[in-house]
């Protein structure tokens, strides 16, 4: 099977190489960071020098690219829609929003190839190890045919429904890791505030019941100050962004994703949007002039 790969930074970058090492498929990879094709190369895959080289003549076509804004470009500006043939597929495991998805749907469709919204969650280290949630939304049939590609990158593999639902799931699931990463930084602020030391009140609520996957992943790096450069505040604040559309268009009001949102884009106006995700609850400890880093680890 012949696979374009576009978009190969701390997601697509693993995902690609799992496949290109698996020894069943070409796998031939473009980025706007030639460093990272040519990383791929290194390991196995081919490097393109365009989009449009990496998305000709391929059975499937695949994208980790940052939002909305770069996979309409992709699609539309630099020509992978055009360069699909009829019977391959397209399968974004960027999140995405719904109202890109029509326009790429509806224009895949036209040129007679499939397309598929594969959203992923579990962070780099799931597409580093193969072992990714995916989430995918489009025909049943479609989703069966590149099973086979799914079962190198991912280890949980859901068909959710039609076009749209594996998007609308990732977003959904997406908001709690942000109002997750807020609410341990206030906890850790009350605890720390009141005479506990911070790897101490991180350890009591690692073995309490507001234990969860973020006290567990991003506590340590919120108490060793480095914030977790897994991914970025900007990318946060996106997938954020879109929850709060999806929930517009839904016609329901989500307080705490509002707040959320507003505290990610506080972030990137004080930190960048490169900054790592976790300076949010930086803002937190600034406006305290109180910090959660353990004095030795700082
Ligand atoms: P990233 O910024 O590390 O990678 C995106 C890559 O796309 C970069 O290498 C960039 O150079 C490339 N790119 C941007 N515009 C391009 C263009 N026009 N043509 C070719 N390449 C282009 O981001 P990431 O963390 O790998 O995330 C990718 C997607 O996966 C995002 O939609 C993100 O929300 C989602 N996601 C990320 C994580 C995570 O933990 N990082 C987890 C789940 C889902």
């Amino acid at each position: 099977m012949k696979i374009g790969f576009i978009g190969l930074g701390v997601m697509g970058g693993p995902m690609a190489t799992n496949l290109a090492k698996d020894g069943r498929f070409e796998v031939t990879g473009f980025d706007l960071d030639s460093d990272k094709v040519s990383n791929l190369a290194t390991a196995g895959g081919c490097a393109a020098s365009s989009v449009r080289e990496a998305a000709t003549d391929r059975d499937v076509v695949m994208t980790s690219l940052p939002g909305p804004k770069q996979i309409e470009q992709v699609a539309f500006d630099s020509g992978l829609i055009d360069s699909l043939v009829s019977d391959s597929c397209w399968i974004d495991l960027s999140t995405n929003n719904q109202s890109t998805r029509r326009k790429l749907v509806d224009a895949v469709h036209s040129h007679g190839a499939s397309f598929l919204d594969a959203p992923v969650s579990g962070g780099d280290e799931g597409a580093r190890a193969g072992t990714l949630t995916i989430l995918a939304g489009g025909d049943r049939e479609v989703f069966e045919r590149c099973l086979p590609v799914f079962e190198v990158i991912g280890a949980n593999i859901n068909h959710l429904g039609s076009h749209g639902a594996g998007y609308a799931a990732k977003i959904a699931q997406v908001v709690l890791c942000y109002l997750h990463s807020l609410a341990l930084g206030e906890a850790m602020m009350l605890g720390v505030k009141g005479g506990v030391a911070p790897a101490k009140m991180l350890d009591i609520i690692q073995n309490s019941t507001g234990k969860s996957y973020v006290s567990d992943r991003y506590g340590p790096p919120i108490v060793n100050g480095d914030y977790d450069p897994s991914f970025t505040v900007g990318l946060a604040h996106k997938d954020m962004r879109l929850a709060n559309e999806m929930a517009s268009d839904l016609g329901i009001d989500l307080p705490m994703c509002e707040l959320t949102t507003k505290t990610y884009a506080r972030a990137i106006e004080e930190f960048g949007f490169d900054a790592n995700h976790l300076k949010a609850v930086r803002l937190l400890e600034d406006d305290h002039q109180t910090y959660l880093q353990q004095p030795n680890s700082e």
